[in-house]
């Protein structure tokens, strides 16, 4: 089945286009250059050529001067000694700074990432909304007491700051991915070195010098700017760091893990995945395609989260996948900055070619094109809605993150099949079951191993909600109360007590 994809051709006389943006990294309340003076630039995905931004090429000595402040703020700043409630009204102001600055947020990531804006506004919006919450929490974090210990015996758990932690990020969602970490760190009390990914620094820069203007002391939120292994790697290595957190590929995270390992040192790795959306034959199926599309060509499927296998009941297969190609050759692809767009670009061409080649691997497996498979427009890193039919669990359609607009159907016949299927992955990071049988919906589920999960539903999130991998999509939680523990140590106290005198 073919379809004509709905696509427009990015505005290269766009003012907002115009311009390289100049940023410097935030060192101790600083806004400094590299040591060497070296940068590199960023070209839209969207707009061939086209230089949107330039970021400070940080060296292992940068690195050193972000580690050495953000640790000066802790031992003797004053963020850890404040109280919550202090913490939190300068944590919310961040939350109101960053929904003020939507428009110019956005348009840093349009630009970056070569997401749709409309999208991109959405994100900043939850933004804001991660720090109001995280500022609302920051304010009462709670131990433990146990007065079961017998007469002469008290025993406490006091909840600790961790210390200095190293974050670092990709490139799909650099504001939103920073603020579901860094609120829950410094609201425990810690201080922060983040390393954004080298094509999409910028919002996250702007983000650290809003949170400077809205009073948060100097050292407690520094941002390093370049490449991984020159700047990132250190988080996991360096005496100074006590606790690093990573999210991005399987590959690094596994170096991450296991220096931090070496090191004995706190970690928190957020993978990739490799979705199961799971649909049983009674489900409402024009809600479920409508989320089944969204959810695998959402961001043109670079989403750490994307739905990216189809698992479908055999008897109801035909019709959901007719519905699924119709809304996704509904999908608006193109200018990253049209208001109209839905979808932008891939992050670059690399990733373009490697998308193809995926596409190329399938159809040569033996699974079929069902829609899709083209390149839209001539010049940018755009990639059609593809749907393969006829995939086979052994395919790399069927087992590799492509990170695309690639969704992989497989049918069966029975539940047993069906969550077999889901699990037949070593990613466990989300998972998604349609019915109209609640209980159907929970047995599925609870057999599902994955972190984040919807029933009847796709990409919804909560700052009240944990999030994190099962399997090989990572270690540890953020978000909610869970994801304060990342970030904090728990000390016990057992006091003895001498007899009332
Ligand atoms: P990536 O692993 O290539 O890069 C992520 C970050 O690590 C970047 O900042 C990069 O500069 C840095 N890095 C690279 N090499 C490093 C090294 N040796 N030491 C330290 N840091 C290093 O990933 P990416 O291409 O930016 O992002 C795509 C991947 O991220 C996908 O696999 C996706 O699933 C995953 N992801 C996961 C989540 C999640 O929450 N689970 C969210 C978004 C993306």
């Amino acid at each position: 089945m073919t379809a004509h994809y709905r696509f427009i051709a990015p505005r290269l006389d766009d003012p907002r286009l115009l311009g390289d943006r100049r940023y410097s990294m935030l060192i101790g309340g600083a806004s400094v250059p590299a040591l060497s003076g070296e940068t590199i630039t960023r070209e839209s995905p969207a707009h061939p050529g086209h230089i949107v931004s330039t970021i400070p090429k940080g060296s292992r000595a940068d690195a050193e001067r972000a580690i050495a402040a953000a640790r000066a703020a802790f031992d003797s700043g004053p963020w850890p000694r404040m109280t919550g409630a202090e913490r939190s009204r300068i944590m919310y102001r961040i939350g109101e700074s960053i929904e003020a600055n939507i428009e110019e947020l956005a348009t840093i990531e349009a630009l970056e990432v070569g997401k749709a804006i409309s999208q991109a506004r959405g994100e900043m919006g939850y933004s804001a909304e991660l720090w109001r919450y995280a500022a609302g929490q920051a304010r009462g974090l709670e131990g433990e007491t146990y007065n079961d210990l017998g007469t002469n015996a008290l025993g406490l758990v006091l909840r600790e700051a961790a210390g200095v932690v190293g974050i670092i990020t990709p490139w799909n969602f650099p504001l939103l991915i920073g603020s579901e970490r860094i609120p829950w760190a410094i609201g425990a009390g810690c201080t922060v070195v983040i390393k954004p990914s080298e094509f999409t620094s910028g919002s996250t820069i702007r983000m650290a010098e809003l949170a400077r203007e809205a009073g948060l002391p100097d050292g407690v939120l520094n941002v390093i700017t370049g490449y991984g292994a020159d700047v990132g790697q250190i988080f996991a290595e360096h005496p100074d760091v006590d606790a690093v957190n990573f999210t991005g590929s399987q590959r690094v995270g596994r170096v991450i893990g296991s220096l931090a390992g070496q090191n004995i040192k706190r970690v928190g790795l957020e993978l990739g995945g490799k979705g199961p959306q799971v649909v049983f034959a009674d489900a409402d199926l024009d809600a479920a395609a409508a989320k089944i599309s969204g959810g695998a060509f959402h961001c043109s499927g670079q989403a750490c989260i994307a739905g990216s296998r189809l698992i479908v009941a055999d008897s109801i297969a035909d019709k959901l996948l007719e519905k699924v190609e119709a809304l996704a050759a509904k999908i608006v692809t193109g200018d990253p900055l049209n208001d109209a767009s839905n979808v932008g670009a891939l992050i670059h061409h690399a990733h373009f070619e490697k998308v193809v080649g995926y596409v190329e691997e399938g159809k040569a497996d033996g699974a079929t094109i069902y829609s899709g498979g083209t390149r839209l427009g001539e010049a940018g890193a755009f990639f059609a809605p593809t749907i393969f039919t006829g995939v086979k669990p052994e395919m790399s359609i069927a087992r590799d993150e492509i990170f695309g607009p690639v969704l992989s159907t497989f049918r069966f016949s029975d539940p047993e099949e069906a969550i077999a299927l889901a699990n037949d992955t070593p990613f466990g990071l989300s998972a998604c079951v349609w019915t109209n049988n609640l209980s159907t919906g929970l047995q599925a589920i609870r057999r599902i191993k994955a972190g984040r999960t919807w029933i009847n539903g796709m990409g919804d999130g909560t700052p009240q909600m944990p999030i994190g991998g099962y399997k090989q999509s990572g270690i540890g939680r953020e978000l909610g109360r869970h994801g304060f523990d990342e970030y904090s140590e728990l000390k016990n106290i057992h006091v003895t007590l001498t007899d009332l005198r």
